[in-house]
């Protein structure tokens, strides 16, 4: 049994009473007292993990984001070029139409 200070009036108490002999205010037991406070340690925990968790959740989207953004631009890029190629090769295909009509035309011409 040890003497503690009452938290309200300041005077010695038992520290295994269950209130202040003098003013009435019930004392907490140490053990209730180390329980709160590992309470209070674990929701300290579990917020600073939960932050940490936000915070690496926040810095993995964002570069998921670059990089998408990135991708997007390189799939655009890549996108103009085959778009360029099949103008291209579209216009050779009807630059090869124009030559068989003028060889067919040319083929008749040749059999008249
Ligand atoms: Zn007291």
């Amino acid at each position: 049994m040890a003497l503690i200070k009452c938290p309200e009036c300041g005077k010695e108490i038992s520290n295994e009473a269950k209130a202040c002999p003098h003013c009435g205010k019930p004392i907490p037991r140490e053990k209730g007292k180390l329980f709160y406070k590992s309470i209070n340690f674990w929701i300290v925990m579990a917020a600073v993990l939960l932050v940490a968790i936000m915070v690496i959740f926040f810095i993995v989207q964002y570069n998921k984001g670059v990089e998408k953004a990135r991708q997007s631009d390189e799939y655009k890029e890549l996108q103009e070029i085959i778009d360029r190629s099949k103008k291209i090769s579209s216009e050779a295909e009807s630059d090869l139409e124009e030559l068989k009509e003028m060889q067919d035309q040319l083929d008749r011409l040749s059999y008249d």
